[in-house]
């Protein structure tokens, strides 16, 4: 058996060879932490952003899209906070010259407590049995007591430091921890510093004066300084939310495990307008919808669970993470954030204009307040793909790798394959083409046999392969073989159409919203 982390190196590579996911400008050897989607990947990927778009823009009357640009005036920057906050604790170790994030380590080591908990809980429970009390056992047992301890002390130590922004202090924590740099193994560390993630750049020419302008770290303040815009162009009632989808920049320290952490990546964002005071309802409602998007997909419920966040951010009031089980342990897919009138307050007072909402039922103007739901396009398909892909071992001794995605989201939808390359088959399978090709992305395959044509299409997730065989000339029937069970069926070409929208339309999946 595979070990998560070798069936997770081996997801990566398969991503590589089936056109999902390449290393940027790979003939230069690549450039750390940025990726390009290949020729599947992109399919998946937009598929993603459909499904996210329609069911912000479709589903909802009072939710509109739109698409500001990357580059924005620097002064949003110092509005929103992120000149001056937008920092991550780093640090290096000298042996090594590795550098990594303060507050990483040490909630490794938090993490680490838990799992030496855990193994004394488990250890205990194949020892008792049936009978076992884990609540008694973790209450009285003397190990898991000091573990414990220790991890709360360190807990609280940790949660201070970083709300009073204290550098010494957190690297006090890491030597008393006595946390090595798992590349040298020493505790040999610089101190700790501030580092800004934003990526800064130029615009105009030099002898002008240039203005140093930064890439947007988020999508969110695009659609805050067009609250105005939008409201009135759209006579927008308050509630109401704003979409979007675009990409963001950040200047990661530590940029691992694929494209769960990159420097580039895309976001999906709403942000959404409501009365000061109705925020935490509003709250509860985009927390319970944003979860039923993910779970209708059907990758596992048990995979997904909220993480509330304890040190919330100078703006928020509220906020929580949407994590899923990746190989490597649950991680953030998505942010659910109470973000009080602070964006829109602090636009106001920078450009010293009014942005307000007239309430008509009130008959007063208020600064709204904001719900936002961000989620991360890569980290969504990350998530499908660590889910879908599969090893499997068949009978006969044969193997394969499939991907079971979700049939809404595979890049193609089914492959038509005439079983030769002669006899009026290729012609009859063109046809049965022409009959899904204006709905659906469908491929064409006539090399090498049926069965390598099969693996082909498990490896990229196609759920319907369609073969044309002699009898199809006689009969207008087909052979459907579908992915997941690798059962066959005699199909009439006249039924394929409805075969495959049934499984791949996005409505059915939107339906399931509502
Ligand atoms: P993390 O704590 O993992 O750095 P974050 O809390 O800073 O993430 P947010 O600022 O809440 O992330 O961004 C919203 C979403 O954008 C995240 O849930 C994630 O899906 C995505 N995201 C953020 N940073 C990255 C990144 N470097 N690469 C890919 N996706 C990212």
């Amino acid at each position: 058996m595979a070990t998560q982390e070798e069936v997770f190196k081996n997801l990566v590579s398969h991503c590589k060879e089936y056109g999902f996911v390449f290393p940027s400008s790979e003939i230069y050897d690549g450039l750390g932490a940025v990726y390009d989607y290949g020729q599947n990947g992109v399919e998946l990927k937009n598929n993603i952003k459909q499904y996210w778009w329609a069911s912000m823009t479709k589903l909802h009357e009072n939710i509109v899209g739109i698409d500001a640009a990357i580059f924005m005036h620097p002064t949003t920057w110092k509005a929103s906070g992120h000149v001056d906050a937008f920092n991550d604790p780093l640090i290096d170790n000298r042996d090594s010259k590795k550098r990594y994030r303060a507050d990483v380590l040490i909630e490794d080591q938090i993490a680490k407590y838990d799992e030496k908990i855990q193994k004394e809980v488990e250890k205990a429970h194949k020892r008792f049995g049936e009978s076992f009390d884990e609540q008694m056992f973790r209450q009285t047992n003397p190990r898991v007591i000091e573990h414990q301890q220790k991890r709360d002390a360190l807990h609280e130590r940790y949660s201070k430091a970083m709300n009073a922004n204290d550098l010494d202090e957190l690297k006090q924590i890491i030597l008393d921890e006595q946390i090595v740099c798992p590349i040298s193994g020493t505790r040999n560390w610089t101190d700790v510093r501030q580092f800004n993630l934003m990526f800064s750049t130029e615009m105009g020419s030099t002898s002008d004066g240039a203005m140093k302008i930064y890439l947007r770290p988020e999508t969110a303040q695009g659609i805050f300084v067009n609250f105005l815009n939008v409201q009135k162009t759209g006579r927008m009632k308050i509630p109401f939310g704003i979409a979007q989808i675009g990409k963001a920049f950040r200047n990661e320290i530590v940029a691992r495990q694929f494209v769960f952490r990159m420097r580039e990546f895309e976001q999906m964002e709403m942000q959404f307008f409501v009365r000061p005071g109705d925020e935490m309802r509003w709250f509860d409602f985009w927390k319970q919808f944003r979860l039923k998007w993910h779970k209708a997909l059907g990758l596992g419920d048990e995979k997904y669970r909220f993480h509330d966040h304890e040190k919330l951010a100078h703006y928020a009031n509220a906020a929580t993470d949407i994590e899923f089980l990746m190989p490597f342990g649950f991680k953030e897919v998505e942010g659910i954030h109470s973000r009080t009138d602070f964006d829109l307050s602090q636009h106001a007072k920078y450009s010293g204009k009014k942005i307000e909402y007239f309430d008509p039922e009130l008959n007063k103007s208020y600064t709204p307040y904001v719900i936002e739901t961000s989620i991360g396009v890569d980290r969504m398909f990350l998530s499908v793909m660590c889910s879908a892909y599969k090893e499997e071992q068949l009978e006969g001794g044969d193997s394969r790798v499939v991907l079971s995605l979700p049939p809404v989201l595979a890049p193609v939808k089914a492959c038509v394959m005439p079983l030769v390359r002669k006899d009026g088959l290729p012609e009859k399978a063109r046809e049965v083409m022409d009959l899904l090709r204006f709905d659906f992305n469908i491929q064409y395959d006539e090399k090498d046999s049926i069965g390598k044509r099969y693996r082909r299409q498990d490896a990229i997730g196609t759920p319907f392969c369609i073969t044309i065989d002699h009898d199809t000339l006689d009969d207008n029937c087909v052979t459907v073989r579908y992915r997941d069970t690798m059962k066959q069926d005699r199909i009439a070409i006249s039924e394929l159409h409805e075969l495959v929208r049934s499984q791949c339309d996005m409505t059915n999946l939107l339906r399931k919203l509502i």
